[in-house]
């Protein structure tokens, strides 16, 4: 079995043909979606999807893109929301180094990092040109549960601060690349639990699909990708990709 371990479900993208996508990943063994939220507005439409597919599991979160715009009771309105519904983690959160105003982003970063803590959530973190910050910050506090650096892309060494720390990588579409050199060959080196697959989609297209709508089953394609990089057989990478989730999300 395979699990999309991020990817936006609930995004308008999916809107015509969202039970059949579902149906279409069935086939292809995919069968767990972790769904992130990204902005308030959104949270009660990532919380509805994931009661109609029992498969897909909600995480609650303000992503960095959208920070400009949040507000104090949004955290507020977190709070509750997590303490009303079985969320998986909190997220996506995190500091994006690309956009303005990285104060405002790590302090929403710290309060959300703060929320998890309070009911023992992993979390799912967002990253770009901010390994430094954020390594920084999950230093400060030291939370019960890790989670999951999405995306990951960087050096050896960046994810090694980042495992050191108890958390796993996302590894997605971006090894398809050949373009991304330094991140292929982390993933080489990285202990086999520390990995997790996921496709970001709608967003982050494979190689040879840009322009398109990615996803979730582009998972297998990422899977098989990351047999080719990696030495052990794909029956254990398979199995040790799902016990590594597991390990993150309590998917009961
Ligand atoms: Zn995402």
């Amino acid at each position: 079995m395979f699990t999309d371990s991020h990817c936006h479900l609930d995004f308008t993208e999916f809107d015509a043909d969202r039970d059949e996508l579902i149906k279409r990943c069935a086939q292809l063994n995919i069968n767990r979606f972790i769904v992130p939220g990204i902005t308030a507005k959104r949270w009660p439409r990532v919380l509805e999807l994931c009661q109609k597919y029992q498969n897909a599991w909600p995480c609650l979160g303000l992503h960095p893109w959208w920070i400009a715009k949040a507000t104090d009771n949004d955290l507020i309105v977190l709070d509750q929301m997590i303490r009303k519904n079985d969320i998986v983690a909190v997220g996506e959160i995190g500091i994006d180094g690309v956009i303005e105003d990285i104060d405002k982003q790590t302090e929403y970063f710290v309060k959300q990092l703060h929320i998890a803590k309070k009911y023992d959530l992993p979390i799912v973190v967002h990253h770009r040109k901010s390994h430094q910050l954020i390594v920084s910050e999950l230093k400060k506090i030291s939370l019960p549960k890790s989670g999951i650096i999405h995306a990951f892309s960087g050096s050896y060494q960046q994810a090694k601060a980042y495992i050191d720390l108890g958390f796993k990588l996302g590894i997605g579409g971006t090894i398809t690349y050949p373009r991304a050199i330094k991140t292929i060959k982390t993933v080489k080196k990285l202990p086999l639990d520390s990995i997790l697959l996921e496709t970001d989609a709608p967003a982050m297209p494979l190689n040879g699909f840009q322009g398109e709508i990615n996803s979730p089953e582009k998972i297998t394609d990422v899977f098989q990708q990351l047999c080719s990089i990696r030495t052990e057989s794909p029956e254990k990478v398979q199995q040790a990709i799902e016990q590594n989730l597991l390990q993150v999300f309590n998917l009961e």
